[in-house]
C-alpha cells in the first residue's frame, strides 16, 4: 500500500502562522479536527494527513496575504478545490495551512464573442456549464467528479470529452497565480495564441499547487453543437472493443466521446443506474456536429464496429436518452464501488499510445483475474487512457499487497509501451515512485524549476517530485 510518509514539521513556524492568520481571518480560519481531516486526502487508500488549519480566502489579495505570512515563517501552503484528487495531492505531510478556494467561486467574465471566460478557482465545472448554457456555450472538460476549475487546472484534468476537445492543458489560456513569495503574476493574455516567452501557463497547469496558487483562470469555451447524438455497441471482448476504437481514431472520425465499459462495469451500472444494457464489453460514443455530420459519423462508426464483431449498435439523438447514458457513465465509479461496498476502489490511470491499447487493457484484465480481484475497467479509450478499479479489502494484508503489486506492474507495463502511469489524475504522493521511471533525467530539470521558484519548498511539499 502506498504509505504517505511524514516530512519534518516546522512547529514554531506553524504556531506563529496560526497566531497571525487566526487573528486576521477570524471565522474564515478553522483549526477543528474534523474540518482539518476533511481537507486531507479522503478518496483512496493513501492515509489522511490533515493540515494544521484551513483558511477560506475571498479574493486574490487575501490569498497573497496568506502566502506571504506562510513564506515569512517557511510554513507549507496547500491549495484545495473540492478534494476529489486521487493520489494524496491535498495531504499535508509536513503540516501547514490549507487554502480552501471554495468561497472564491465567481464567474468574473464571459466573452462570448471570443469564446472565453475568466473564473475564480473555486468555480466547479457543473456551475460553469449551468451558467453558460443559456448563452449557447459550454466548457468541455468533465472529470467524473464535480471538481473545481482550480483543482482541474492544477491536476491537468480531463474526462470523456478529451478525445475531441483536449485536456486542461489545451483549454487554459492564461492564469493569475500567487507565487511562493506572495507576489501576484499573470502568465499570459487572452489571445488564442502567443509566442511571448516561456509558457508559464502550461508550467502551472498540472503543477499540483507546487509552484504557486491559482487565483484566476481564463478558459477557452466551445459553442454547443447544433446536433449531438450518442451511440452504444457491445463486443465479445475488450480486445475487440479496443480494436474498434483504434480503427475509429485512425480513420479520423471526429468522435466527441468514446468510452469503454467492461462487462463488470456494465453489470454495476445496470444495477446502480437502473439500466438494462447487455452485459458485455461496451463502447459508448457521442458525436457532435450538424444533423448530417453526426448521422454520417454514426454510420461510419457502425461499419467499423461491425467489422470487429460489434452487436446491438444503436444510436439516438434524443437528449433524454443521451443524458441518461452519460449520467450512468459518470456514476460508474460509485456503481463499481457498490459491487463490494466494504472494499476500497483503487483507481489506476495508465495511458498508452492507441496502437498498444488493446494489448494493455487485455493484459490488465488477465492479470486482475489471475490475482482474483473484482475489478471493473472503464476507459477514455479514444486517448488510450483507462482505469482499472480493483476493489480491495483494506483489512486483508494479502489483498492489499496484491493490489500494490498490480498497480506497480500496470504502471511499469504502460511505461514500457511508451505510455504514462497517469493520463489525467496526476502524480500527487501515490505515483511519485513512477515519475523517474517514466521521465528519467527530465525529473532533475523539474527539481531545478521547483527549487528556483520555491526555494523554501513551502508550496504543497511532498508531491510530484522524488523525496530525495
Ligand atoms: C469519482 C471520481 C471520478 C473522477 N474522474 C476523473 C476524470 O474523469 N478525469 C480526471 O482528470 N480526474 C478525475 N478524478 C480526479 C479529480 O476529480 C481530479 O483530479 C480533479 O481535477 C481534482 O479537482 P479538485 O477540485 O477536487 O482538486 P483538489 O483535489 O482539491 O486538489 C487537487 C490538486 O490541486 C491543487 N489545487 C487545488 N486548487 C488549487 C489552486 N487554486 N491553485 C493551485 N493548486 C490547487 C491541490 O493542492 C492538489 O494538489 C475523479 C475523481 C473521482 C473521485
Amino acid at each position: 500500500m502506498v504509505q504517505a510518509s511524514d516530512l519534518p514539521r516546522n512547529e514554531d513556524g506553524i504556531a506563529a502562522v496560526i497566531g497571525v492568520l487566526k487573528q486576521r481571518f477570524g471565522e474564515k480560519f478553522q483549526t477543528g479536527q474534523s474540518i482539518r481531516e476533511q481537507h486531507g486526502h479522503t478518496t483512496t487508500w493513501i492515509k489522511n494527513q490533515a493540515p494544521d488549519a484551513v483558511v477560506y480566502p475571498q479574493n486574490t489579495d487575501e490569498v497573497a496575504e496568506i502566502v506571504k505570512t506562510c513564506a515569512a515563517h517557511k510554513v507549507p501552503v496547500i491549495g484545495f478545490g473540492t478534494g476529489t484528487s486521487l493520489e494524496g495531492h491535498v495531504n499535508a505531510p509536513a503540516g501547514g495551512i490549507c487554502v480552501d478556494m471554495m468561497e472564491m467561486n465567481q464567474i468574473l467574465a464571459v466573452h462570448s464573442e471570443d469564446l472565453d471566460c475568466v473564473v475564480q478557482p473555486g468555480v466547479t465545472r457543473e456551475q460553469l456549464n449551468t451558467y453558460l448554457r443559456d448563452q449557447g456555450l459550454f466548457f468541455p472538460i468533465d472529470p467524473g467528479a464535480n471538481a473545481s476549475l482550480g483543482g482541474m487546472t492544477a491536476t491537468r484534468a480531463s474526462g470523456t470529452n478529451a478525445v475531441r476537445y483536449g485536456t486542461m492543458k489545451d483549454n487554459v489560456l492564461a492564469l493569475e497565480v500567487v507565487t511562493p513569495q506572495g507576489e501576484v503574476i499573470r502568465t499570459a493574455s487572452r489571445a488564442k495564441k502567443s509566442s511571448a516567452g516561456y509558457d508559464l501557463t502550461r508550467l502551472m497547469v498540472g503543477a499540483e499547487g507546487t509552484l504557486g496558487l491559482i487565483t484566476e483562470i481564463t478558459l477557452k469555451l466551445q459553442g454547443i453543437p447544433e446536433a449531438m447524438s450518442s451511440a452504444r455497441v457491445s463486443f465479445d471482448s475488450v480486445d475487440a472493443a479496443c480494436q474498434a476504437v483504434m480503427m475509429t481514431i485512425q480513420y479520423g472520425i471526429p468522435v466527441a466521446r468514446i468510452e469503454l465499459l467492461d462487462s463488470l462495469t456494465v453489470q454495476a451500472v445496470n444495477a446502480y443506474s437502473k439500466l438494462d444494457l447487455p452485459v458485455a464489453p461496451l463502447l459508448l460514443l457521442e458525436f457532435h456536429g450538424s444533423e448530417t455530420s453526426t448521422a454520417e459519423q454514426a454510420e461510419l462508426f457502425g461499419g467499423i464496429a461491425e467489422e470487429f464483431g460489434g452487436t446491438g449498435f444503436e444510436w439516438t439523438s434524443s437528449a433524454e436518452e443521451r443524458n441518461k447514458l452519460w449520467q450512468a457513465r459518470h456514476d460508474a465509479y460509485w456503481a463499481s464501488c457498490a459491487l463490494r461496498p466494504e472494499a476500497r476502489g483503487i483507481s489506476t490511470d495508465v495511458c498508452v499510445p492507441i496502437s498498444r491499447l488493446a494489448e494493455c487493457v487485455t493484459a490488465a484484465q488477465e492479470k486482475l483475474d489471475a490475482l482474483g480481484f473484482i475489478a471493473p475497467i472503464v476507459g477514455h479509450v479514444g486517448d488510450g487512457n483507462f482505469h482499472t478499479l480493483p476493489l480491495v479489502d483494506m483489512d486483508d494484508p494479502d489483498e492489499v499487497s496484491k493490489a500494490d503489486e498490480f498497480v506497480g506492474w500496470l504502471n511499469d507495463l504502460a511505461i514500457s509501451m511508451g505510455g504514462t502511469c497517469t493520463g489525467e489524475h496526476g502524480i500527487g504522493q501515490g505515483k511519485r515512485p513512477y515519475l523517474k521511471k517514466e521521465l528519467g533525467g527530465a525529473v532533475d530539470m523539474m527539481v531545478a524549476i521547483k527549487t528556483a521558484i520555491d526555494p523554501d519548498n513551502i508550496m504543497n511539499p511532498g508531491k510530484i517530485l522524488p523525496s530525495e
